[in-house]
């Protein structure tokens, strides 16, 4: 193996830190309590996973969490309304309602319910927008990650061919946003994209946010390139277990690519670190202080 591991969990440990260090400061200057509120709806054992993980790294950071947990069969209005307390609530600086939501709900109509500057996961239009346009706005938690484990390798994108695959409002559109306010270069690539690996073949930075496993391989990969795998598949192992695979075709990649994120290990880690970092500037927001040192 030729290519640098992004060593995702240290890097996410470090930027955790200096939010409680940002959030310490804020106490003792101006008695702010930063808090985030999650909402989960239902049962489903992943999200309830990432629900948990991110009340604790909240409390970790010396935030406050407000965790509200509404049953399957909850109603679009009863949530609209859970939102509506919140927007309203001054302890609340963040808001983030973790997708997938049930069938007889509209996700969009309920992320657009969502106060926009309480918006941490950066999904409300108006955020989208703004980011679009350039102008200052809370992104959604991932893209945000993978630029910081980008940085950790290149001090500056400027001028650099990057390419995006996978368009999503998540992930690939935010990202190629975020990519752009850094001076690169960038394609976005999809499912009705032609020749993706002649495409990929002259990115300096290659971003994997497709949800296929091991679809990007090494044959694609400029030599020295950087790779970010944002993918997280499951797959199937012959034992009836499951292994947690990327986009990337990990060990081949790893070969010839100069600087590469490993699954697990690698972007994972970043999304929640990131969702401090937005709560703590919508906090700042709020409250008419100046944007944070994270
Ligand atoms: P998504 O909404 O399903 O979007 C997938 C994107 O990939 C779409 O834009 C799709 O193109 C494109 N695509 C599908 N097949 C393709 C192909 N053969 N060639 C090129 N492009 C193709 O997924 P997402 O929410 O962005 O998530 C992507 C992956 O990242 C998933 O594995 C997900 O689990 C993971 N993820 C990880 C984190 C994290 O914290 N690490 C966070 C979010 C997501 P079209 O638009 O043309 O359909």
């Amino acid at each position: 193996m030729t290519a640098r591991i992004i060593d995702g969990k240290s890097i996410a440990a470090e930027l955790r830190g200096r939010v409680a260090a940002e959030v310490q400061r804020l106490r003792i200057e101006h008695q702010l309590e930063p808090g985030l509120a999650v909402v989960l709806v239902g049962e489903n054992p992943a999200s309830a996973v990432y629900v948990r993980n991110k009340a604790k790294q909240t409390q970790e950071a010396g935030m406050r969490s407000f965790d509200h947990r509404l049953p399957e069969s909850v109603s679009e209005s009863d949530l609209l309304t859970l939102v509506g307390k919140l927007n309203a609530d001054s302890a609340v600086h963040g808001i983030l309602v973790q997708l997938p939501l049930p069938a007889q709900i509209d996700s969009q109509k309920v992320l657009n319910a969502i106060d926009p500057a309480k918006d941490v996961d950066g999904l409300h239009p108006n955020n989208a927008g703004r980011l679009a346009g350039g102008f200052t706005a809370l992104s959604p938690c991932t893209p945000l990650g993978c630029i910081i484990l980008t940085k950790s390798v290149h001090a500056s994108l400027e001028g650099m061919n990057a390419i995006v695959i996978g368009r999503s409002n998540l992930v690939g559109r935010p990202l190629v946003q975020l990519l752009l306010n850094e001076n690169a270069t960038v394609t976005i690539a999809h499912s009705r994209s032609k020749d993706l690996p002649q495409l990929c073949a002259r990115a300096d930075l290659v971003y994997a946010a497709v949800g296929k496993p091991e679809m990007i391989r090494a044959e694609w990969i400029k030599p020295g390139a950087t790779v970010i795998d944002v993918g997280i598949n499951r797959t199937p192992l012959p034992d009836g277990k499951t292994r947690l695979v990327g986009d990337v075709a990990f060990k081949e990649v790893a070969e010839l690519a100069g600087a590469i994120t490993p699954v697990p290990g690698g972007v994972g880690q970043m999304t929640v670190a990131c969702l401090l970092v937005n709560t703590l500037r919508a906090a700042c927001a709020i409250h008419g202080l100046p944007k944070p040192g994270v």
